[in-house]
């Protein structure tokens, strides 16, 4: 935890079931059963139309991309720059991409991982690590 962040509403309409798999440690995703698609952040309704329900998924990604964050940034994140924040493609949600810190195990600090070490296209698995108490987000283990 980094304390002064600014952190993620968790009070949105379509969100419950997403707040809900990271309270359980998990990942869960809205999907479109009518045109397949998958949604992230948490929408209303699919763009075809379609009525959009929470699945849960595993959690393996692969790198999409990455960033190195350098200051100025927020004080509270001055203490770890420069490091390297992922975009991770779902595996089982192509087109699915969130952005999260890269980690080699919950607690790391954002700037554990050296970006000399990443690759497009690397295998990830998200963890769960908390931004603030009652707060969950995926950070992604390489
Ligand atoms: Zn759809």
């Amino acid at each position: 935890m980094i304390e002064g962040i600014p952190l993620p509403s968790r009070e949105g309409p379509f969100e419950a079931g997403f707040w809900d798999a990271l309270d359980r440690g998990g990942l869960a995703h809205q999907h479109c059963d009518a045109c397949g698609a998958w949604h992230f952040p948490p929408r209303w309704r699919c763009h075809c139309g379609g009525e959009l329900a929470y699945r849960t998924v595993s959690g393996k990604a692969r790198l999409w991309s990455w960033t190195v964050v350098h200051p100025p940034v927020l004080p509270a994140f001055a203490p770890y720059a420069p490091y390297p924040v992922a975009i991770a493609e779902l595996d089982e949600a192509p087109g699915l991409r969130m952005a999260g810190p890269l980690v080699e195990a919950p607690g790391d600090p954002l700037n554990h991982v050296d970006p000399a070490r990443l690759q497009v296209g690397m295998p990830l698995q998200a963890t769960i690590v908390l931004l603030a108490e009652g707060v969950p987000w995926p950070a992604w283990k390489i």
